[in-house]
């Protein structure tokens, strides 16, 4: 079996230990870039989101390739990712490329990964001890890039050591064993803290929208380093981690979507599919917690997220915070973005005098 995947942000990392400690051979393509995009636009609906198009065309690079195995999370819900995964195979398919294809949905979950364990051969033992270790990777690259965030924009040098990031994702890609993931992540941790410098406070923003938008750096130009490069320091409000556990398991489903429901109250009262409620909740929340102003970034033609960003409107006048919605597509230019990014950063700046 030669099993690919699409990218999302380090989602590699955990996915890539899974497979491999289960013997299976991975076909990864390559970080998102043109030519993977380029590959999705072509083949994909005219109107479909980008987070499709960029996942069509790391599916198709890595089919090319001798991948014979397509594995991907599916959707429920009102939300167009409900059919990801059906459409994708079906392109896939009509453009002649013969393969198996995983789609892990989560209402059927257990049902799905009993699938796969058949496919793959191996014992529930294995499948746990691997689940195990790519969970603990997960965790650990989501807690270190939490930190980066928040402490790179204070960071005495900061472009020396603008890749301290990677350096760390480089070494948990390696580790075999959980404790040595352990000891990775808090040593690169009580590093960024010695390089920070924290006697001012500069504005903080919360970055609000779609799961894959928010951590997928190629769909959203890097924002979050643009906005580290003005001084402005990040919050991401959804990580892969925080979403396994926030939807996939029953108990924290609830107590999770009982809490968003809470906050967003007045604004958005139930879940209308994608992130919606997501954002809405996040960005309520931010403002309580004295956020300085809040990033909402989705694709163009995201239903769920042009939903809520007319309700964000009314969260930025009722709360008195600065909201800007970002919307992105295959043909969006960097220059505009930063262009809007650094008249944002320059309000907030003059909001926060002396930071
Ligand atoms: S949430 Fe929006 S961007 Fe994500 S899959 Fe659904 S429609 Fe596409």
């Amino acid at each position: 079996m030669k099993i690919t995947f699409p990218h999302m942000g380090r989602l590699y990392i955990p996915l890539k230990t899974l497979f491999e400690e289960l013997q299976i051979e991975v076909i990864l393509p390559p970080f998102n870039n043109d030519k993977i995009k380029s590959i999705g636009c072509k083949y994909s609906p005219e109107y479909s989101c980008m987070p499709f198009k960029l996942i069509l065309g790391n599916v198709l690079y890595s089919l090319e390739r001798g991948a014979d195995t397509v594995i991907m999370l599916g959707g429920s819900g009102p939300c167009r990712f409900g059919y990801f995964g059906h459409l994708l195979n079906m392109i896939a398919a009509d453009l002649g490329y013969r393969f198996t294809f995983i789609c892990l949905e989560p209402s059927t979950l257990p049902r799905d990964i009993y699938g796969f364990k058949k496919l793959a051969g191996c014992s529930y033992g294995a499948m746990a001890r691997s689940l195990t270790l790519g969970w603990k990777k997960l965790e650990a690259i989501d807690a270190l890039e939490q930190k980066y965030w928040s402490c790179l924009p204070y960071f005495r040098e900061r472009n020396k050591y603008k890749d301290i990031l990677q350096q760390a994702a480089d070494r948990i890609v390696t580790c075999r064993r959980a404790p040595d993931i352990g000891r990775i992540t808090r040593e690169y941790s009580s590093t960024m803290d010695s390089l920070s410098y924290h006697s001012y406070r500069l504005p903080r923003v919360a970055m609000v929208g779609d799961i894959y938008t928010l951590n997928e750096p190629y769909s959203n130009q890097n924002i979050e380093m643009l906005l580290t490069d003005r001084s402005i320091e990040t919050h991401r409000s959804i990580y892969t981690s925080s979403w396994v556990k926030n939807s996939l398991l029953p108990w924290e489903k609830k107590v999770y979507y009982g809490r968003a429901k809470a906050w967003a109250k007045g604004y958005l009262d139930n879940s209308i599919g994608g992130f919606a409620l997501d954002t809405v909740y996040h960005a309520i929340q931010g403002a309580h917690a004295g956020f300085d102003g809040i990033i909402h970034i989705f694709p163009v033609t995201c239903m769920p997220e042009i939903v809520s960003c007319q309700i964000l409107q009314k969260v930025s006048r009722q709360k008195k915070i600065p909201i800007m919605s970002l919307i992105i597509d295959e043909h969006m230019e960097k220059t505009g973005l930063e262009t809007r990014i650094e008249a944002f950063a320059e309000l907030l700046h003059n909001k926060k005098p002396g930071a």
